[in-house]
């Protein structure tokens, strides 16, 4: 095992907190993280261009690491981290308690995810200092994460030359997610048509009631082990006496398994649709049509790893070799890497020591972070 330089390490993350870098304004931190990674020795740093897709100052960046030494021609693996942060984030100051790092209060931390990118401008310094032998390293650093892993969807796979990798970002310590759910939130439309509820009642076709008989077939809650089905907002109408021409509906679905993700999916058209044919017109509505859209509003596919995989099977050798046993679990949300794997990209999630995330009370520990590095050296070199 090598020796994690704290003080470095420390000063490091110190330095990214304070890089104010909200979703779309990741623009600063990127351009200082192409300078350490050039100096690092990269290889290649490819800013992508889906900065106008985004909304974000910048595109996501994908870092080349050649091998070296006897592994340099070995099969490598990718590291990703997500360079924007939660708000508040202006004006971040790190405040430093023995080795509990928090805010000064009144914004986030950021550890979520600078603890990732600390750690592995970290690795980088100790696999060079160390003349270690490792394989090709790919540092993957996207954008807008936390509006709905909206870099990782925008950015292209074939850019990752990696058969899989390894996202930091989750709180905990070794800990490794190897499955989370697939998910979808959309809002439904349901149109009819509107008339007044006591002089031409005839003339109305009301998008609550066929709305109400939709829903009205739909299981909600948890639908079975490993999936759930909500219908969270309904908004519509305007008058106690006008017969309401459209409702809009939010709801969810999420599953650990694809197949019954589509399902559940599919159950829900088929009710609108039901609803919607179940509706026959008379001699007052005969001009009507009424109708249901579906807009999908955010989704990504389902994260799933066999645990006799390439990616599974580097980190566990990698624990070994340290003597450190890490816990394999699955969660219940979505991150970039369950857009990676749905681009073809396995990746397994790494516990960052990161805690309390999204709030002012965001804390890391520094003995943590040096645990990651550990951890990501043995990775590396295993
Ligand atoms: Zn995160």
């Amino acid at each position: 095992m090598t020796t994690v330089n704290r003080k470095r390490l420390a000063a490091s993350f110190i330095e990214l907190c304070e890089i104010d870098s909200p979703s779309q304004r990741e623009g600063k931190i990127s351009r200082r993280l192409q300078k350490i990674f050039t100096e690092l020795g990269a290889v290649e740093i490819h800013e992508d261009s889906t900065a106008e897709a985004t909304g974000s100052e910048c595109g996501n960046l994908v870092i080349r690491f050649a091998g070296q030494g006897a592994k340099k021609g070995e099969d490598g693996f990718f590291l990703s981290c997500h360079m924007d942060t939660v708000e508040p984030a202006d004006g971040v100051r790190v405040v430093r308690n023995e080795d509990i790092f928090t805010s000064a209060g009144d914004t986030i931390l950021g550890g979520d995810d600078k603890s990732g990118i600390a750690a592995i401008i970290e690795l980088l310094m100790l696999l060079r200092e160390n003349g270690a032998d490792h394989p090709p390293i790919e540092i993957v650093l996207t954008v807008c994460e936390e509006m709905g892993l909206v870099g990782a969807t925008h950015l292209a796979p074939e850019r990752i030359q990696s058969a899989y990798g390894y996202a930091l970002d989750s709180s905990g310590i070794d800990r490794v997610i190897v499955g989370a759910p697939a998910a979808s939130k959309f809002a439904i439309t349901v149109t009819g048509r509107a008339a007044h509820a006591g002089l031409a009642p005839e003339r109305g076709v009301s998008a609550l009631q066929l709305a109400v008989r939709a829903l009205g077939e739909l299981a909600v809650g948890r639908l079975d082990e490993e999936s759930t089905r909500n219908f969270g907002v309904i908004e519509g109408g305007v008058a106690f006496n006008i017969i309401p021409e459209s409702v809009v509906i939010h709801g969810e679905v999420r599953s650990h398994n694809a197949e019954k993700f589509a399902a559940y999916t599919e159950e829900i058209h088929h009710a609108f649709n039901t609803a919607i044919e179940g509706w026959h017109p008379d001699e007052y509505t005969e001009d009507v049509k009424p109708r249901y859209d579906f807009q999908q509003l955010a989704g990504y596919p389902a994260l799933r790893l066999d645990m006799a995989s390439p990616v599974i099977d580097r980190i566990r050798r990698a624990a070994d070799v340290i003597g450190r046993e890490l816990e394999y679990v699955v969660a219940g949300g979505g991150s970039d890497a369950n857009i990676f794997f749905g681009k073809g990209l396995p990746t397994a999630i790494v516990a960052t020591g990161m805690s309390k995330v999204h709030t002012t009370e965001e804390e890391l520990d520094l003995n943590d972070l040096v645990s990651l590095v550990e951890l990501l050296y043995s990775l590396a070199t295993v």
